[in-house]
C-alpha cells in the first residue's frame, strides 16, 4: 500500500470527517465541564467500538474537594505484528460554557472555525480517521495501536497523566495529535520548564529615622531582575522571565524583603548551563543573607543526535507532500509525559 493511495483513501473520507468535527467542536467541553467531555467521550467510544477496537473507560473518582472531570476512553487495537504506536489526544477545551452558543462550528472555504477546532477536535478525529484508513487498505503491519482520549490535558492532565506513565514506555513510538504549528511544523521537542523563587532578605529601618540602618531588598530585587532578563538571547532557545515580584510593605519602610518568581525554559543542553549560570550569578549578587530557591518541572526534551519519533516520521514523509520541518517548542503537552517516562 502506497502513500498515494492512502492520501486517496482519506481525501474521500473529507465530507465525514467535517461532518464528524462539526458535531464534537459544538459540545462545551471544557475541562471542568464533565458532562461536555462526556459527551465528547461517548462519541470517541462510539467511533471505537464501530471499528473494532477494544475500548475501555474509565471514570474520574475526583479526591474530596477536587473538581469532577470527565471520562478517560483508551482504545486498543492489535495488528500483525511490528511497531507499537500509542496517540495521544485531548477531549477537552479551554472555553467556558456558553462558548459554542456565541461561536458555533462554521467553515469558511476550507477552514474550520470553532472553540477546540484546532485545539483539538481535529487531531482527535484524526487520530481515528487515520487508523479507520489503515483499515480500509488492510494494512495491519503494527503490533498494536492504543489511543487514548483524555479529558484533563487543558489543567495539566491530573486524571490521565499516570496512565499516559505506565503506558509510554510499552511502546515504540507515542504521537500526540495537536495540531502542527502554524506554518506547518511538527513539534518533535519540548523544552525543560524551570521555576525558580529567589527570596532576599534585607534589614527593615525607618525610612526617615535611621534609613543608614536599613538594607532595601527591593533595590536589590531590581538588580537580580535587569542581570536576569539580560540572560535572553545568550543561549539559543533559552529564555528566562522574572513574572513575579512582590516585596515592601509601606512607603516610610526600608524593604526587609522580597521575593522573585523565575520562568527558566530551555532544551535539556543549554538548560543545564543556564542553570549553573543563573546559580553563580545569584550568589554573586545575592546580599549577605540573599537565598535562592529552584523547583525542577517535568520537561520533556528530544535527546540529541538520536532524534524523536517526530523527526522519523518526518523524514518518511518527505516527498509525500508532507512538511519535514521541525519545531522545539516552549508550550505544554502530554508528550512531556511520554518523553519523560522513557528517559528514566
Ligand atoms: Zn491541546
Amino acid at each position: 500500500m502506497d502513500a498515494a493511495s492512502l492520501r486517496d483513501l482519506a481525501a474521500r473520507r473529507y465530507d465525514e470527517f467535517v461532518a464528524s468535527l462539526e458535531r464534537m467542536v459544538n459540545v462545551d467541553c471544557g475541562s471542568y465541564t464533565p458532562d461536555g467531555v462526556n459527551e465528547i467521550a461517548d462519541l470517541c467510544e462510539a467511533r471505537f467500538r464501530e471499528h473494532g477496537w477494544e475500548v475501555e473507560r474509565r471514570a474520574h473518582a475526583p479526591a474530596r474537594g477536587d473538581p469532577q472531570l470527565g471520562d478517560l476512553v483508551i482504545g486498543t487495537l492489535h495488528g500483525s505484528g511490528g511497531p507499537r504506536v500509542l496517540l495521544i489526544g485531548h477531549m477537552d477545551t479551554v472555553f467556558d460554557e456558553g462558548t459554542v452558543a456565541e461561536r458555533p462550528f462554521r467553515m469558511e472555504g476550507s477552514t474550520a472555525y470553532g472553540p477546540g477546532v484546532s485545539d483539538m477536535k481535529a487531531g482527535l478525529l484524526t487520530g481515528f480517521f487515520a487508523v479507520e484508513v489503515l483499515q480500509e487498505a488492510a494494512a495491519d503491519g503494527f503490533g498494536q495501536i492504543s489511543y487514548v482520549c483524555n479529558p484533563d490535558e487543558e489543567i495539566g492532565s491530573p486524571f490521565s497523566g499516570p496512565l499516559i506513565r505506565e503506558l509510554a514506555p510499552r511502546h515504540d513510538v507515542a504521537l500526540v495529535l495537536e495540531g502542527a504549528r502554524e506554518n506547518g511544523d511538527i513539534v518533535s521537542a519540548r523544552k525543560g520548564i524551570t521555576d525558580y523563587q529567589i527570596t532576599i532578605h534585607g534589614r527593615a529601618a525607618h525610612a526617615g529615622v535611621e534609613p543608614e540602618k536599613g538594607r532595601n531588598a527591593l533595590l536589590e530585587a531590581a538588580h537580580k531582575i535587569i542581570a536576569l532578563q539580560s540572560l535572553n538571547g545568550r543561549w539559543p532557545g533559552v529564555t528566562v522571565n522574572v513574572g513575579v515580584a512582590r516585596g515592601g510593605t509601606r512607603t516610610n519602610v526600608v524593604p526587609e524583603r522580597c521575593e522573585l518568581h523565575v520562568d527558566l525554559r530551555s532544551l535539556q543542553l543549554e538548560a543545564d548551563r543556564a542553570r549553573r549560570h543563573h546559580r553563580r550569578r545569584n550568589q554573586r549578587m545575592a546580599p549577605p543573607d540573599g537565598e535562592e530557591g529552584g523547583r525542577r518541572a517535568p520537561g520533556g526534551s528530544r535527546r540529541r543526535g538520536r532524534g524523536g519519533a517526530g523527526v522519523r516520521s518526518q523524514r518518511r514523509g518527505h516527498g509525500r507532500g508532507v512538511r519535514r520541518e521541525h519545531d522545539e517548542c516552549g508550550g505544554y503537552s502530554d508528550d512531556r509525559r511520554t518523553r519523560a517516562d522513557r528517559r528514566r
